[in-house]
């Protein structure tokens, strides 16, 4: 696997590289998450602030929402690092993980643009490259593993805790393995080497639920509409959760419908539309092979990867899921 950077300067080491050396000798390093963070964003801040602290480094790892990490992963080693957006002191070199533009880390944009070297470790194919060094590598199913590549830079060794956030990532992002190629298998096994704890970390993150998930859950399936004309006749399925179904849910709870919904065998795509706030829209997209999400996403303001992508929208839910049907048929 090579990395690439958006824009390669021929006289410019790699950007693994560039990284580790701009790494090695700075003394304090601010970790941006993104909002809503999950295991890939939290797991990769941490496991690199934790390198970076061990050798003495000021680290702080933030993300900009909600207030409270997902309960899943506030068992992960390091969450000591953490610090509340406003807490966040700045400093001259800034890292965001796992977020394809800087509109991700919201209010940390901040202490971003005032940053002297700004560091941008991602695999999200919509990503321009918006920092001053580039890690950005569409091919790879998850941050984490551009992590573990600046961490052997480094040479700084793998041990359990490192292991455990890099694994969170990793496992998460390839869906537990189902969409990941032969690369993801070989680090999922250095980790694991390591000593994490795959069966109780799998477990954790992907199939634990509340009691009042399985409510929730079956009041959405009986929104879902399948629209087979749509996408070229490739067949669109799509599932509401407004906030009265969603009350009392975690958000990733309520996020994490869309995996039901995209089994649906006579649809190409899957789309969950999530009111977050009245008259606000998260609306999550899933594809299965031959459609391309990105260029749809973006057209609605959003990004994400080619069979998983997102964007926000505003209106009545029969407003928004219309305009959303209407630009799919
Ligand atoms: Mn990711």
């Amino acid at each position: 696997m090579t990395a690439v950077s958006a824009e390669p300067a021929p006289s410019m080491p790699a950007p693994v590289d560039a990284i580790a050396d701009v790494l090695a000798t700075a003394t304090a390093v601010t970790i941006c998450c993104h909002t809503r963070p999950d295991a890939d964003t939290i797991g990769s801040g941490l496991a690199l602030g934790m390198a970076l602290r061990r050798r003495g480094v000021a680290v702080q790892v933030s993300f900009p929402s909600p207030a409270q990490l997902p309960e899943p992963l506030s068992g992960l080693p390091g969450v000591d690092l953490l610090v509340a957006p406003e807490d966040v002191v700045g400093s001259d070199v800034v890292v965001t993980v796992d977020c394809a533009s800087v509109e991700r880390i919201g209010l940390l944009a901040e202490h971003f643009d005032a940053a002297s070297t700004q560091i941008v470790i991602d695999h999200h194919v919509s990503n321009a490259g918006y920092g001053t060094v580039n890690l950005v590598d569409g091919e790879s199913s998850c941050t984490a593993e551009l992590i573990l590549m600046v961490l052997d830079a480094m040479e700084i060794p793998l041990d359990t805790d490192l292991a455990t956030c890099l694994y969170a990532g990793l496992v998460t992002d390839t869906g537990s393995f189902k969409w990941s190629g032969p690369q993801s298998h070989r680090t999922a096994a250095r980790l694991l080497e390591a000593g994490v704890d795959g069966r109780e970390w799998t477990r954790r993150l992907l199939d634990t639920h509340q009691f009042l998930w399985l409510t929730m859950v079956s009041k959405v399936l009986a929104t879902a509409v399948l629209v087979p004309e749509a996408f070229d006749g490739a067949g669109l399925v799509y599932a509401v959760v407004d906030q009265v179904t969603a009350a009392g849910m975690s958000w990733e709870q309520a996020e994490s419908v869309v995996d039901i919904v995209r089994t649906t065998a006579e649809a190409e795509v899957a789309a969950v539309f999530k009111e977050t706030s009245p008259n606000r829209w998260a609306v999550s997209m899933r594809s299965k092979t031959q459609v391309d999400l990105i260029p749809v996403a973006r057209a609605a303001g959003g990004g994400g990867h080619r069979h998983a992508a997102g964007f926000t929208s505003e209106g009545t839910v029969d407003e928004v899921v219309a305009a959303f049907v209407a630009a799919a048929v």
